[in-house]
């Protein structure tokens, strides 16, 4: 076999699993995870590189009918996405059982590319087997798969298979990145995002969503083993603001130790964080303010 690679589009609703799967696929975490829905803004890229293969997951953040310009951004870049990969993975949950608005819009989104489709039937440790036909048979009936399989991205159960599928559809191909690259994130954003991980993670529903978090200075020390990371989370309301910082600081506090823990983990050194919270009314609907909170608007 010579060398096969390609882009793989992950793409469902929200929180079915999209993110939690590429991170069990590429072997490490390259894009953060919450119990609530739209929690990936950017598609993000995880590297899979073997002897024989390179897959490049691109994590998209989800079809949805857009409510504002930031959501309209995260539709586009998942649909853009489409016709610019090798494979799409049509992430499903193992419980569905019936198609919803969501599903039913995607699909139609599906039914109009030619790229070939896989139906990836997640969560399938929360599913009998015979729910879990019923799930495939529901959603092959509305849309022309290649292949179709469940898994679970907690417990792993038929991620090899997946892997093996997916490397059978791949082209010939080139390497696109170097060996040790699991992703093209900046390490800029991928501390924006930690932050905004334990965020989501700690607050209630309504606020993270209008959150923003900008990376003010991130730097290494010349003299010793430390990086000095400065963030400004943006939220929309001065309400907001004051439940972010908590009861004397509590929450922030809580916070910034949990996305310093794992910042340290992550890129292997020590880390100083100072995190600022400012509002910002209404960014989610303005250009000007959704670039400077690092949305590329000019890429979609
Ligand atoms: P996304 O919005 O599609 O990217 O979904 P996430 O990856 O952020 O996951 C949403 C929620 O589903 C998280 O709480 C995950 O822990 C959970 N989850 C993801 N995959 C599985 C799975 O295979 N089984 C179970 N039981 N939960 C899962
Ligand atoms: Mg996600």
């Amino acid at each position: 076999m010579s060398f096969k690679s390609g882009f793989v589009a992950i793409i469902g609703r929200p929180n079915v699993g999209k993110s939690t799967l590429m991170n069990l696929l590429v072997g490490s975490k390259v894009s953060i995870i919450s119990p609530k829905p739209q929690t990936t803004r950017n598609s993000i890229r995880g590297i899979l590189t073997k002897d024989k293969y390179q897959i490049i997951f691109i994590d998209t953040p989800g079809v949805h009918t857009p409510k504002n310009k930031l959501s309209e951004y995260m539709v586009k870049i998942s649909e853009n996405t489409l016709t610019e990969v090798e494979l799409i993975l049509y992430i499903v949950e193992a419980t569905d059982y019936l198609i919803g608005k969501w599903d039913e819009y995607i699909i139609s989104k599906l039914n109009n590319v030619k790229t070939p489709k896989m139906l990836v039937v997640n969560k399938s440790d929360l599913a009998s087997k015979d729910d879990i036909e019923r799930v495939k048979s529901l959603f092959s009936k509305v849309c022309n798969f290649d292949y179709t399989i469940d898994v679970s991205a907690i417990d792993g159960s038929n991620c090899d298979l997946l892997i093996n599928k997916i490397i059978e559809i791949l082209p010939e191909g080139p390497k696109y990145y170097y060996d040790d690259m699991i992703t093209d994130s900046s390490e800029r954003f991928i501390a924006s995002e930690i932050i905004r991980e334990k965020i989501l993670n700690n607050l209630l529903d309504e606020i993270p969503h209008g959150i923003g978090v900008v990376i003010e200075k991130f730097s290494e020390r010349a003299d010793k083993e430390l990086i000095d990371i400065i963030a400004t989370i943006y939220c929309e309301k001065e309400s907001h603001k004051s439940i972010i910082i908590g009861k004397n600081g509590s929450m922030l506090k809580r916070i910034g130790i949990q996305a310093r823990e794992e910042l340290e983990v992550i890129f292997g050194i020590k880390i100083n964080l100072q995190l600022w919270v400012k509002v910002k009314k209404n960014w989610r609907d303005d250009i000007n303010s959704m670039r400077y909170l690092g949305y590329n608007i000019k890429e979609v």
